[in-house]
């Protein structure tokens, strides 16, 4: 049996489904990998960006909105991909407990998949949020302030500093969705990743946790990871045509 039946015949067998996206499954939007030469970080240099640095002066703030301000564009335009609307056809098909996701590019929500079953690790861009009174704007919404000459935007309410509500390096875990990440790992039966390579914390640990409760384990992604040999079946390509071959048989087979 090739694999693309196997994980088909998982999927029909479960009754509980995590997928378990990174960044590899953006990419075929457009969205480059930051940890890949070419992408965002070639122009900013991430060590300057932490949560630290936002926080202890205003050039501090000011890098980081220049920052966000050239990323947004891309991730405001971004159209999900043939490996979004695979995940979102497993949602209709009642077959996906939750997405967890490592990206904040907000593709899952959409290509169909609700909000409720979206947990994301690293936070979205969707919005900004004031540090002080937690008033949140739209994106996009500071992003005309920026447009217009706003260097480091501050809330309307009560002049706080105001971030996106994106997880940066050196900023704490989001507890509710990593508590909430781990309960569903550790509940489900088959944890499917899909383009994540699996080395950033807590995304290296989730299938372990998934493993251990009993869940089977298919990793679909570009390069090897540190749990390949954990993986009920592996598959070195592309997320985006795999997954929709995926769940084609899975269609086919439901009729
Ligand atoms: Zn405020």
């Amino acid at each position: 049996m090739n694999k693309i039946d196997a994980v088909s015949n998982m999927i029909l067998q479960s009754k509980q489904i995590v997928v378990f996206t990174g960044a590899g499954i953006s990419t075929e939007s457009g969205i480059s990998d930051f940890r890949s030469p070419g992408g965002i970080w070639d122009r900013f240099d991430p060590s300057q960006l932490n949560y630290q640095n936002f926080l202890a002066s205003e050039a501090g703030r000011e890098k980081y909105w220049q920052f966000s301000k050239s990323l947004w564009p891309t991730i405001a335009d971004a159209k999900p991909n043939r490996g979004h609307y695979a995940i979102a056809e497993l949602y209709h098909l009642g077959k996906l407990d939750c997405v967890i996701t490592q990206n904040i590019d907000s593709l899952h929500q959409k290509s169909g998949v609700p909000e409720e079953k979206v947990i994301e690790l690293h936070g979205t861009l969707k919005w900004a949020i004031c540090l002080e009174c937690g008033r949140r704007y739209p994106r996009q919404q500071i992003q005309s302030r920026l447009d217009s000459g706003e260097k480091v935007p501050r809330c309307d309410s009560c002049g706080g500093i105001m971030k996106p509500t994106t997880i940066s390096f050196g900023q704490p875990m989001p507890e509710r969705e990593t508590h909430e990440a781990e309960t569903r790992s550790a509940t489900c039966d088959l944890f499917l990743v899909a383009g994540s390579s699996l080395v950033v914390y807590p995304a290296a640990h989730m299938p372990l946790v998934a493993k251990d409760n009993g869940a089977k384990l298919v990793i679909i992604n570009l390069t090897p990871t540190p749990h390949d040999r954990d993986a009920d079946i592996v598959i070195y390509e592309k997320t985006g045509q795999v997954l929709s071959q995926i769940v084609e048989q899975v269609k086919v087979r439901l009729i």
